[in-house]
């Protein structure tokens, strides 16, 4: 088995549940006492945040390429970034290490294309539903019909995302909206919803929905399983 490097703390509350899938799958394929080798660095979330909402992209990307390099010379042989808003500087994180980065929006598109679902409804920050880092891959490499929320859903999604899901709130009210707005993407046709931000499947579960949900960091740490052991 591959040893896998997680970049974490974006935030802790989704890089524990990381943690947690890629042992359970390992210990599914293999049974007995075994569990995923993995090195993980954890960031400081709120630096993070705060190059984000100051659009300081190029330094955020300098402080998750030092994490790859530390996790690469750690012994990690095979990258996963525990968010899907940071993949807006994939490319850069990628160009400074020589192990492969496996892009949490290719697992995601893989596993809707293997549905038979084409018209998917996306959630998450505004930086992943409105810029085209996330959304053009989604529809370009994988032709897939991306629906995203209006203005004020994507507003609410994303600050329910900060103001609570990452400090660990997790508020029924916030959920209903949630549910509110996944329910308006299926009557604009959307067949299925990713959740592309790593903390909404801790608010929102596969029951709570009319359509079938694409938990990103379900299957991006299924997606690392899968590679640690090709
Ligand atoms: N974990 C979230 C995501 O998957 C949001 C936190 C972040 O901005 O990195 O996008």
């Amino acid at each position: 088995m591959k040893v896998i490097g997680l970049i974490g703390g974006m935030s802790w509350e989704s890089s524990i549940e990381y943690y947690r899938l890629i042992n359970e799958a390992t210990r599914a394929r293999l049974g007995g006492l075994h569990s995923a080798k993995s090195l993980m660095v954890s960031v400081d979330f709120a630096e993070i945040e705060r190059l984000q909402h100051h659009g300081r992209w190029e330094d955020a990307a300098r402080m998750l390429t030092a994490a790859a390099a530390a996790l690469e010379s750690g012994g990690a042989e095979v990258l996963v970034l525990c968010t899907n808003t940071m993949h807006k500087v994939a490319e850069e994180i990628q160009a400074g290490v020589s192990i492969p980065l496996l892009h949490i929006a290719d697992a995601a598109a893989q596993r809707v294309r293997a549905s038979g679902i084409r018209t998917v409804g996306l959630l998450g920050t505004r930086f992943t539903m409105e810029e085209d880092f996330y959304t053009s891959r989604l529809s370009n490499t994988y032709g897939l019909n991306v629906k995203i929320p209006d203005a004020g859903a994507r507003q609410a999604i994303h600050r329910i995302i900060y103001d609570e899901l990452v400090v660990g709130k997790v508020r029924p009210q916030s959920k209903a909206r949630y549910v509110g707005i996944i329910e308006n993407l299926v009557r604009q046709g959307a067949e299925g919803v990713i959740l592309g931000c790593t903390e909404i499947g801790l608010l929102v579960h596969a029951e709570d929905s009319p359509v079938p949900l694409f938990d990103t960091t379900r299957i991006h740490a299924e997606a690392a399983v899968e590679y640690a052991f090709a």
